[in-house]
């Protein structure tokens, strides 16, 4: 097998007809043998009836079907734990990743990389704020790691079985897979394109999925915040060891003190906050230690055509 396709399904009923054909026509016209594996992470709509249609009149449509949404970076991980082909594609079912860049990436790849991912020229039909919060949180994450995590990439890319065999022996549940592929190495390069807008229905990462992905990718590549909580720390200590120094002076040089509330109530608060913010972001590690070790498993497969599929 040449080639396995990966595509995560959140409510995508309208868009996987087209995406079948559009994926398959170009997979074809390179003469590569390939499997399609979608992951149906929990749609409320009739995502899984369309591509259990589809698997019946093509077997080389697979299909893991999970008990409840368990979020997009799980099912692509369902995906990659399920893959026989020599390279691994991971693409969006909205359309927004043009299936036909799929002969591009798999050209680059045959030149002898690990991993080639498709960098956003530029974005179409998204909000202005998910862009300049998409924006701001890429620029952070580079600053605070060490890693060489790319700007502009989604997950849309090809990487070689290499890579998909070390990502399954990555165990973490706090998955932020952009970043361990990184992180795992070889060669990669990248190519560019235009992301369109979404072909049909709404997008699937609400704002509350989109905090969580980007705390993990933090809290997995980054020890920084646990730093920024230490020097607030000290930070904070040495202004009011200052305060100190001023207290005693006013009080028995100068004598000239107002028994005020304000600067009690001021350094109060800013303590409190500070001391407060300090414990979320431990806080924030603590849980994913806690996920760590209660060891469940990462999703649940209710029905899946893959024989042995894990
Ligand atoms: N997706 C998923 N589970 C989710 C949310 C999204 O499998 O909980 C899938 C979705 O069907 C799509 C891909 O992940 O194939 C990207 O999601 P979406 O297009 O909604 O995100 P956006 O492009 O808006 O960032
Ligand atoms: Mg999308």
């Amino acid at each position: 097998m040449d080639i396995s396709i990966i595509i995560p399904i959140f409510n995508e009923e309208g868009n996987i007809e087209l995406l079948y054909k559009r994926v398959v026509a170009t997979i074809q016209a390179c003469q590569l043998s390939f499997e399609i594996i979608f992951v149906n992470d929990g749609s409320k709509d009739s995502s899984l009836q369309k591509i259990m249609e589809l698997s019946i009149t093509d077997n080389r449509i697979k299909y893991i079907d999970f008990s409840r949404n368990f979020g997009h970076q799980i099912a692509v991980s369902a995906g990659l734990n399920n893959t026989l082909g020599e390279a691994v594609v991971i693409i969006d079912a909205d359309l927004q990743d043009p299936p036909e860049l799929i002969a591009e990436l798999y050209q680059k790849y045959k030149e002898g990389y690990e991993v080639v991912y498709a960098k956003r020229k530029s974005r179409k039909g998204e909000s202005f704020l998910k862009l300049v919060t998409a924006k701001l949180f890429y620029k952070t994450l580079r600053n605070i790691t060490s890693v060489d995590i790319p700007l502009d990439t989604g997950d849309f890319r090809i990487i070689d079985h290499k890579v998909v065999e070390e990502l399954r022996k990555m165990p973490e549940p706090n998955k932020f897979l952009r970043g361990q592929i990184s992180w795992i190495g070889f060669r990669q390069t990248f190519i560019e394109y235009d992301r369109q807008e979404r072909a049909f229905g709404t997008t699937g990462y609400t704002y509350r999925k989109m905090i969580k992905f980007a705390l993990d990718g933090i809290t997995s590549f980054s020890e920084s915040p646990l730093k920024l909580a230490t020097m607030l720390g000290f930070v904070v200590s040495f202004a009011a060891f200052c305060m100190l120094l001023y207290a005693f002076y006013s009080r028995l040089i100068s004598r000239d003190y107002v028994p005020g509330w304000a600067s009690l109530i001021i350094s109060v608060l800013f303590l409190g906050g500070i001391q407060l913010l300090s414990l979320g972001i431990i806080g924030e590690y603590i849980s994913r230690i806690m996920a760590n070790v209660r060891n469940r498993p990462l999703y649940i497969i209710s029905n899946s055509n893959i024989k042995s599929a894990k």
